[in-house]
């Protein structure tokens, strides 16, 4: 199933998608509450699924909001996580000085989210070294601390796709990442939030980015050095997660700073994420 949030008559409602993908079946309640609920709310989306549209609207005709247009805590985001984008980011051939020992693991603010079609901020009186990252995100569908990695799937709900828009330049200023990575806007998600029973292989999955048509990244998320149920591990070891967290699993090569010279994004480009299976990530940046 694809669970979306969407904007219709001026009204936010979940909703799940039509077996056809061209309607939006409305649902109740938030998608926070959706992935509360667990096994109950799956039983009855997939029931209204089932019965057809008829009270269905064509997705043309909503506007799709982040599938979590507002996470209760930092979304968790895993950095230097694919080997060639650990190398582009260190300026450096060898992987033995790039690539990360353990998982090296950030967050974003809950404020840098927005959703398809939204405009990305280009904090021009900020930063001049606007940058985008193509990520597959994972959302935990239920409680859990001390995750071992063999259980680790079973806590996930569902999978989408985040641009982890990020400002060089404040990035290395501050050392920290809180700021070069969260800036307002700089959370783009959706389209979907695709329940995992849509996802047989979250490991096998073509995940690419375009920047005005021309493809910039184009890699497969078999490529994650530290893996889903590792990171699940790693992250509740000590820190309880909770159901609607997100873990943003990193980014490929192919980012405005591993160019030569750096093709930085401007006002007016127009990015498009995607990830096989989960639709087309667009916004432009503003
Ligand atoms: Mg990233």
């Amino acid at each position: 199933m694809y669970f979306v949030t969407f904007e219709h008559g001026g009204k936010v409602s979940a909703g799940v998608l039509s077996g056809d993908k061209r309607k939006v079946l409305p649902l109740e309640g938030t998608m926070l509450d959706i992935i509360d609920q667990g096994q109950a709310a799956l039983d009855k989306a997939a029931k209204i699924v089932a019965a057809g549209d008829a009270k269905g609207v064509a997705v043309e005709e909503v506007r799709l909001l982040a599938p979590i247009p507002r996470p209760r805590k930092n979304i968790f985001c895993i950095g230097k996580n694919y080997r060639e984008h650990a190398l582009e980011f260190e300026k450096t051939k060898d992987a033995s000085v790039a690539v990360p020992k353990f998982p090296v693991i950030f967050s974003k603010v809950p404020t840098t989210v927005i959703g398809p079609d939204d405009v990305i901020d280009s904090h021009a009186d900020l930063t001049a070294e606007l940058d985008y990252e193509v990520e597959l995100a994972v959302v935990i569908g239920r409680k859990g601390s001390k995750i071992a990695q063999e259980k680790a799937l079973g806590y996930v709900f569902g999978y989408t796709i985040i641009n982890d828009v990020t400002a060089r330049d404040l990035q290395k200023k501050h050392s920290q990442w809180v700021i070069g990575k969260g800036l307002d806007t700089f959370a783009p998600m959706g389209p979907y939030l695709v329940h995992k029973s849509a996802v047989p292989d979250p490991e096998k999955l073509a995940i690419s980015s375009k920047v005005n048509g021309e493809v910039r990244q184009n890699a497969s998320t078999g490529d994650l050095i530290f893996k889903i149920p590792e990171l699940i591990a790693t992250i509740s070891a000590g820190i309880t997660l909770e159901p609607g967290d997100i873990i943003a699993t990193g980014t490929p090569a192919g980012v405005a700073m591993g160019f030569t010279p750096p093709r930085f994004l401007k006002a007016g480009d127009k990015l498009e994420m995607a990830i096989s299976g989960f639709g087309v990530l667009r916004n432009t940046v503003g």
